[in-house]
C-alpha cells in the first residue's frame, strides 16, 4: 500500500504518493477531509505528540534566535490557519511517552500505534493530527529506509518522525541544526497532512513537483523535495538556525492555503 508522503534526508527516494480517501478511519478515528478543515466550522486545530522511549522530541531553546523550538511548528501552523485556535505542545510534560517496541515501522505498524495511543479524536469543530516520534526507522516496500526523516500517512492525520535519522543530521559546525531539522521535518509532514501540494488542497498556480509527488517546485519552500546528494533539509535547517525566520512555506504554498480558507 503506497499512501504515505515521506521526507528523505539524503538522495535515496522513498515513494511519495497519497490516496485521497476522505474521512479515513485507518487510525481508529475519522479524520475530516483535508480541505474541509479550512472551513469556518473548524475553530480549533490541535497537534497531539507521543514518543517512544529514546525518541523524545527536542524542546527548549535552539541557537540564539529561538527560545521555544516548538514555536517553529506553532508559527507555521498558525500561518496556515490564522483564523483558528492552534494548539501545539512546547515541552515533554505536554507530550506523552508511550510503550512501543521495535525499531522498524511500516505504515500499518504506525497506524496501529495511532489506533492504540491517539487520545484526541477530531470533532465537528476541532481538527486534530497525531504525531508519534519513534526510536527507529521507516520500513517501506524495499525494507528499512534509513533516509526517511518523517512520514505523513495519507488522509489519516497520522504523522511519524524517525528520531535516529533526525539525530544523525547534526553537524559539528552547527550544534543545534538537528533540532531545526526535526522541526522543519514536522512542518513538512504537517504540510502534507493539511493538503499540500495538490494533496487535498487545490493549487492556485501550478507548483507541484510532479516527479516527486505532493511536493513544491520552489527550492526555498519547506515542501520542496531535494533529490541531489546534499541534504536539503539540513541546509534548510541551517538557514533557520542562522536567521530564526520561522515561516517555512513560500508564496505558492501560502497562496494555496489562503485560497482554501476562502472557499
Ligand atoms: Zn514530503
Ligand atoms: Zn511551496
Amino acid at each position: 500500500m503506497k499512501f504515505f508522503a515521506a521526507l528523505p534526508l539524503f538522495a535515496i527516494l522513498a515513494s511519495c504518493s497519497s490516496s485521497e480517501t476522505e474521512g479515513n478511519s485507518a487510525s481508529g478515528v475519522t479524520q475530516p477531509p483535508k480541505a474541509a478543515v479550512f472551513g469556518g466550522a473548524y475553530t480549533d486545530v490541535e497537534i497531539e505528540v507521543d514518543y517512544q522511549g529514546g525518541a523524545e522530541p527536542y524542546t527548549g531553546a535552539a541557537g540564539t534566535k529561538v527560545s521555544d523550538l516548538w514555536s517553529v511548528t506553532r508559527t507555521n501552523l498558525g500561518r496556515i490557519f490564522p483564523d483558528k485556535n492552534v494548539s501545539v505542545p512546547s515541552d515533554l510534560t505536554q507530550m506523552q511517552k508511550i510503550d512501543v517496541s521495535g525499531e522498524l515501522f511500516t505504515s500499518d505498524a504506525l497506524l496501529g500505534i495511532a489506533k492504540k495511543h491517539r487520545d484526541k479524536a477530531p470533532t465537528a469543530s476541532k481538527a486534530t493530527y497525531y504525531v508519534v516520534f519513534v526510536n527507529g526507522y521507516f520500513q517501506d516496500e524495499n525494507g528499512k529506509n534509513d533516509a526517511v526523516l518523517g512520514v505523513s500517512l495519507g488522509t489519516t492525520g497520522v504523522l511519524a518522525m524517525f528520531k535516529p535519522v533526525i539525530a544523525s543530521s547534526g553537524l559539528p559546525a552547527f550544534p543545534s541544526v538537528e533540532r531545526f531539522v526535526e522541526q522543519s521535518t514536522l512542518v513538512h509532514e504537517i504540510g502534507h497532512a493539511i493538503g499540500l501540494v495538490d494533496n487535498g488542497v487545490s493549487m492556485v498556480a501550478n507548483h507541484k513537483d510532479a516527479t516527486h509527488g505532493a511536493h513544491c517546485t520552489n527550492t526555498k519552500c519547506v515542501m520542496y523535495w531535494e533529490n541531489e546528494g546534499v541534504s536539503a533539509t539540513r541546509e534548510f535547517a541551517k538557514q533557520l538556525l542562522l536567521t530564526g525566520n520561522v515561516v517555512l512555506f513560500k508564496e505558492d504554498c501560502l497562496a494555496d492555503v489562503d485560497a482554501a480558507r476562502k472557499k
